[in-house]
């Protein structure tokens, strides 16, 4: 299977052989190229730039993924891309590009929800989590958690009602001065910061319910910062409390989720998962509530086409692909979607 993802700034390309009991065994190759730089001078995604880059490197980094992998376009059995949700104009050149390969190889093509993708990167690791379990899935564009009954039968138990984990990172350090895209960056910078300096508020714990909302922790940053004296350990300082709440609030709210759930596993997804005290507290609090806490490894907590070729694999393995027209959809509900049976 040759995994594509093209969802927003990042390329991803790979190439996985189907071992339904060890997914991960089954991984032969995968290349990433990040659009960073040329967005940064923006300070944010520019989706016509993005849409551009994806045509200009989508095709050299399959050619590189197949050279790693010693194999040619005829040893493809499917070819699986992002088909959303994301940038209409980035996911119609990953679409467009899956579709035609497939067709011209005569295998099937299998569009893939990015969110989907995501949820299933801890399965390409050793001892990959078994449905059922609960899912948190915090990303650049998500803050979701998610109960997984099996693949494909998902039930949302709460979202964001604002920003999403990442955004709220990257926003955050935005107002800090740190530049584009600051979420990892401030991460970095929380290492250094002492603890006790400075205390946020750990939104919408103090009532029942699974939603997340992290706007109002960036105007408690915004209101410290500009009160502050702005040093470098000073940001450090709100970089760590920062980090300490919204870690603090995800624990909060996966404690809920599995109780609600009445589940033992919990898997962690997207790009904010990548978050090294997010990991470490999210093991500890499982090694003392007694539930098993799954990570995909560092590379594949952000975008990447190793998920995407896992995903479509699973969705073929059922017999489910897509036909011949080239589909993608912007905005798509991961409850929509089908059981994979
Ligand atoms: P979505 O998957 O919702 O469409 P996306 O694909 O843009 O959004 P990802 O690639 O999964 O998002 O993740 C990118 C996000 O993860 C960014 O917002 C980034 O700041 C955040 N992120 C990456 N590493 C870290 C980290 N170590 N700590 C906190 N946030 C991080
Ligand atoms: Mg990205
Ligand atoms: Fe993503």
């Amino acid at each position: 299977m040759l995994g594509i993802e093209t969802s927003c700034d990042e390329t991803g390309v790979a190439l996985l052989r189907w071992y339904p009991e060890a997914p991960g065994e089954g991984l032969l190759s995968h290349a990433l190229y990040s659009q960073i730089k040329l967005h940064a001078e923006y300070g944010g995604v520019v989706p016509e730039l993005a849409s551009r880059d994806h045509v200009r490197k989508l095709l050299p980094l399959v050619r590189e993924a197949l050279a790693q992998a010693g194999l040619t376009p005829a040893d493809l059995g499917g070819v699986a891309y992002t088909a959303g949700p994301g940038l209409v104009g980035a996911l119609l050149v990953g679409a467009s590009a899956a579709r035609a390969m497939a067709w011209a190889l005569g295998v099937p093509a299998i569009g893939v929800h990015h969110m989907e993708g995501h949820l299933l990167a801890p399965l390409l690791e050793e001892d990959p989590p078994e449905p059922p379990f609960v899912a948190l899935l915090v990303s650049g564009g998500h803050s979701m958690l998610v109960e997984v009954k099996g693949i494909g039968e998902y039930r949302i138990l709460g979202d964001t009602l604002d920003d999403a984990a990442g955004e709220a990172f990257d926003k955050t350090a935005k107002l800090m001065g740190l530049p584009y895209p600051g979420g990892p960056a401030l991460a970095k910078l929380a290492e250094q910061g002492r603890p006790g300096a400075f205390r946020f508020s750990r939104p919408m714990t103090d009532r029942p319910g699974l939603d997340f909302s992290f706007s109002g922790l960036k105007t408690q940053v915004l209101l410290a910062w500009q009160q502050s004296d702005q040093s470098e350990q000073t940001r450090a300082d709100i970089a760590r409390a920062f980090e300490e709440a919204i870690v603090d609030t995800m624990i909060i709210k996966c404690r809920r989720a599995l109780q609600a759930a009445g589940a033992k596993r919990l898997v962690i997804a997207g790009g904010v998962g990548a978050n090294k005290r997010l990991r470490a507290e999210l093991a500890a609090a499982g090694e003392k509530d007694g539930f098993k806490a799954y990570f995909p490894r560092l590379a594949f907590c952000t975008d990447n086409g190793a998920m995407i070729a896992l995903a479509g694999a699973i969705r073929l393995a059922h017999g489910q692909h897509q036909d011949e027209s080239v589909q993608v959809f912007p905005r798509w509900d991961l409850e929509t979607l089908p059981p994979a049976m």
